[in-house]
């Protein structure tokens, strides 16, 4: 099942893939965390990526694609992924059609997380991730219970060095600007299935699965 979730930051792409891609036992994909992976390690890709990452603006399109290119060929991927946060831009979108169609394996469905714009503020100035096991927490909206703490693992918990209130400006902008008119280009293929993203997490997970069902 090849799939994309598509949303904001903090619409909640990354917790939904997490438990779908369990649920599906398809790996989530997501161009954050392996830029994340590449600043942390220190590698050329990652030093490149840094600046841009740190201003809220986007990474080149060649390295992101690059990534992805090589991460769909991996073998855990052979029976579809779940893509979060690519693509991001119409170029990206282009470039993942044609590599895709050389394989002659089109995405099936993207999954639109909608989330108004004011509560995606609120949701990302209170974002916690599991240092171990990536899970997601909100210290306002839905807190660990031990703070600082993951529920699931008891790892530490870390607030991203882009969820700061300058550069969500600049990432909800650039959203705006660069990522929503992909909502009408997979509308035009017919690919688009657009669900509410707020409320409880289980009912969404609900409702992404039985999107995911008719692919
Ligand atoms: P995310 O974890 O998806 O919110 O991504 C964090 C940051 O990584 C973004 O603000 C961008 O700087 C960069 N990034 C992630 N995915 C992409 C992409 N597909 N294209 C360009 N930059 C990206």
């Amino acid at each position: 099942m090849r799939t994309v979730l598509l949303g904001a930051p903090g619409s909640g792409k990354g917790t939904q893939g997490v438990v779908l891609s369990k649920k599906y036992n398809i790996p989530q994909i997501s161009t954050g965390d392996l830029l994340r992976a590449a600043v942390s390690a220190g590698s050329e890709l990652g030093k490149k990526a840094k600046t841009a990452m740190d201003a809220g603006a986007l990474v080149s399109d060649d390295i992101v694609i690059g990534l992805i290119r090589e991460r769909i060929s991996d073998n855990d991927a052979k029976n579809g992924y779940i893509l979060d946060g690519f693509p991001r831009n119409i170029v990206q979108a282009e470039a993942l059609d044609a590599m895709l169609e050389e394989l002659d394996q089109p995405l099936q469905g993207v999954v639109l997380l909608d989330v108004a714009f004011e509560e995606l503020m609120q949701r990302l100035t209170g974002r916690r991730t599991c240092k171990d096991c990536g899970a997601i927490y909100n210290v306002h909206l839905s807190p660990p219970k031990t703070a600082d703490h993951c529920d699931a693992c008891n790892g530490e918990l870390f607030q991203r060095a882009d969820d700061n209130e300058e550069t969500i400006g600049n990432r909800l902008n650039v959203y705006q600007d660069q990522t929503a008119p992909l909502i009408g280009y997979y509308g035009d293929q017919d690919k688009l299935h657009s669900i509410a993203g707020t409320g409880n997490i289980d009912d969404i997970t609900t409702a992404v699965g039985a999107i995911f069902d008719t692919l």
